[in-house]
């Protein structure tokens, strides 16, 4: 997940006053000011790495920087709390360590930094009850389990601050993701509309000659053979033009009406029933009940035509595709059933981007049309598939 990006001005002015705040622990009133004792030189050297690391951030932002920024903080930290015993507010900042990585937006970071901090505080309050006893930091001693249970709430409410503001930021790129993804089909639609009715004229005319040539007797048998390639080629450009507008007709053509499922999925079997027996795969249908929904014929049909169109261009030859309805609570639930190739979990995820095919002749529209049929009639759509043992689409509609 990516972190907030700082506005660039601020993180440096923070950053400095950060630096210079460090700096004056240093060498403002420190008792340890001037002897070079471990403590201090540790001190010392901490403060170095972390004003470097954290100058560095902003053009450098990896995870592994955020990593040793974290760690680099939670020792310096500890250094202050195990080398001036006597500024008891040290302890505070114990307190808040994880808090540093909320900055980051990185949820393993964060319970990294939380158990990391909690083992650490643990083991200084250890050291406290068993060897210390209250010399050293008797602010802490006098009341272990008061301060022990301050700590504890202040991780929980540490946690709960990253939660909710972890949960906010997921939901906001999710919804920005789809804003973009919106917008990107509506671009492509308007495109495609404007584009495809330019290309379709032309296109008419070529195939139209391509056609006669073919026929022609003064055309070499190699010549022909070309001709019907370029016809081919020709076919495929048709079909996407036709994909694509059917996308972008104005909504006004598309009326809703009452479906019945089975008259539509008969009717489309049939339509597709000559396809499957060219590729030699047959289609059986199986509709229980009465399955009524409201939508726009032709658009549910182009839905159902691309799905099985699919589900027998992945089967194997020999293969059946079951397409089966019926009715379940508020929902008429039809599945496309394949025994064919299936498709990988990144592939299933991919499913309903613009031009993705894994088909040579493939135009990559198909899903993305079922998608925006399927939600503009409010239901669902979901894929079961694994490689090589075949893919179940289920698709609800809801009733009426
Ligand atoms: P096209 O059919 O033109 O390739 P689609 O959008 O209909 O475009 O499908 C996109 C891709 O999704 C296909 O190329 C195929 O790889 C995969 N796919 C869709 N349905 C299935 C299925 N039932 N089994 C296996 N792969 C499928
Ligand atoms: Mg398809």
């Amino acid at each position: 997940m990516r972190e907030l990006t700082f506005n660039k001005k601020i993180y440096y002015i923070v950053v400095w006053i950060i630096v210079a705040i460090m700096i004056s622990g240093l060498l403002v009133d420190n008792p340890r000011f001037g002897r070079f004792e471990f403590g201090y030189i540790a001190h010392c050297i901490l403060v170095v790495i972390l004003s470097v690391c954290l100058l560095i951030y902003q053009r450098k932002s990896t995870g592994l920087l955020r990593l040793i920024i974290i760690i680099v903080s939670s020792v310096f930290f500890y250094t202050l709390f195990i080398f001036y015993p006597e500024t008891f507010s040290t302890f505070i900042f114990l307190c808040f360590i994880p808090a540093l990585s909320i900055l980051y937006f990185d949820s393993k970071l964060f319970y990294f930094s939380l158990l990391f901090n909690f083992v650490s505080t643990a083991s200084i309050f250890g050291f406290i009850i068993f060897f210390e006893k209250g010399h050293i930091y008797p602010h802490i001693e006098q009341d272990l389990i008061g301060n022990f249970a301050n700590f504890i709430a202040s991780q929980i409410i540490i946690y709960f601050i990253f939660y909710v503001t972890n949960a906010h930021i997921k939901r906001l790129q999710l919804y920005y993701e789809q804003i973009q993804q919106t917008e990107r089909l509506k671009t492509t639609g308007q495109l495609a509309a404007a584009v495809a009715h330019e290309i379709r004229n032309p296109l008419t005319v070529v195939g139209g000659f391509l056609q006669l040539f073919e026929q022609d007797k003064r055309f070499s048998e190699d010549q022909k053979r070309h001709c019907t390639l370029m016809i081919d080629e020709l076919k495929t450009a048709e079909q996407v033009i036709s994909q694509f507008l059917t996308m972008a007709k104005p909504e006004k053509e598309k009326v809703t009406e009452t479906v019945d499922v089975k008259v539509v999925l008969q009717s489309v079997t049939d339509l597709l029933y000559s396809y499957g027996l060219i590729h030699d795969k047959s289609i059986e249908l199986k509709v229980n009940g009465d399955c009524m929904i409201s939508a726009n014929t032709i658009e549910f049909k182009q839905l159902l035509i691309n799905l099985i169109k699919n589900a027998i261009e992945a089967s194997e030859i020999g293969d059946i595709v079951q397409v089966t309805a019926e009715s379940e609570k508020d929902f008429v639930v039809i599945k496309v059933i394949d025994h064919g190739r299936g498709m990988s979990k990144e592939e299933v995820a991919t499913l309903g981007t613009p031009f993705y095919s894994l088909k040579s002749k493939g135009t990559g529209l198909g899903m993305m049309i079922c998608f925006s049929i399927v939600e503009k009639y409010k239901g669902t759509i979901d894929f079961q598939s694994s490689m090589g043992q075949g893919t179940t689409v289920m698709v609800r509609f809801p009733s009426i």
